[in-house]
């Protein structure tokens, strides 16, 4: 079996007549973490919405385990193995943790492997199941976060997209944040992340991509790019 799990090559996307993302060629590779990382605007949510099919691409393969899955049906490329955690979590603040939870599952109907499931997130993160009939927006910022990332695993992905996990959180939760991808990823699960915070990112990922306006201007080993001229001047603040 190939060790890429996802290989999108010549990726664009638009919004009507403006072009977004252009011809974005990535990797993820099987037990690595990959990270996206760019300021505001350079098109990192475009790409993880087109990924899993909230978007549909004007051009390029998205490969999956070696199936193309541009342009179906959300459902279908949740169904094949992928999972969006999306920026700013979107939970169902007004509902429990537990229910949050088991909307993760909405495509599941084996019971038994859903309730495993369950014991995995909680496994994970046990303050949720300590919360479990809590209201999800009575949650610390971090612990909605899990909860985020709970919900996500509900669908038993083979592989997770992160979007911006750290935004709005205060640096001793962004600790927390680095423990869960880094709990995710060792448990099995490969993980793709974007994040603002290129220093987090490239701390935690192997493989990094850096996108500006839409374009891939930089790729390679994360440790290589953090210790670059450009990108520490432009993402590290050095
Ligand atoms: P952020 O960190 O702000 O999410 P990003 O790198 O994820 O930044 P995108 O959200 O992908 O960037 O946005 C890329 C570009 O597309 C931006 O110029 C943005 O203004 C534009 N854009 C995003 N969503 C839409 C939309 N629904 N309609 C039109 N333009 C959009």
């Amino acid at each position: 079996m190939s060790d890429i799990v996802l290989d999108i090559a010549g990726l664009s996307v638009a919004y009507g007549q403006v072009s977004v993302v252009n011809e974005l060629t990535l990797q993820v590779r099987r037990g690595r973490i990959a990270t996206i990382v760019g300021s505001n605007g350079a098109g990192k949510t475009t790409v993880m919405k087109t990924v899993v099919g909230l978007l549909a691409p004007v051009a390029g393969t998205i490969r999956f385990e070696g199936s193309d899955i541009a342009g179906l049906p959300s459902d279908d490329i949740v169904r094949a193995g992928l999972a969006l955690v999306p920026e700013g979590r979107r939970l169902f603040r007004s509902m429990t943790v537990l229910d949050n939870l088991r909307t993760g599952a909405y495509l599941r109907d084996d019971k038994a492997a859903v309730a495993q499931s369950l014991e995995l997130v909680f496994s994970y993160f046990p303050i949720l199941a300590e919360r479990r009939q809590q209201i999800a927006g009575n949650l610390s910022g971090g612990q909605q976060q899990m909860l985020a990332v709970g919900r996500a695993l509900m669908s038993k992905p083979r592989l997770l997209l992160l979007d911006e996990p750290s935004i709005g959180l205060a640096p001793v939760v962004v600790d927390q944040i680095a423990d869960i991808v880094t709990t995710v990823s060792r448990s099995g699960t490969d993980v793709l992340m974007v994040e603002q915070n290129a220093a987090l990112a490239l701390e935690l990922a192997q493989d990094a991509y850096v996108l500006e306006n839409g374009r891939l201007v930089m790729q390679g080993p994360a440790a290589e790019l953090a210790q670059s001229d450009a990108v520490r001047q432009a993402y590290l603040g050095m």
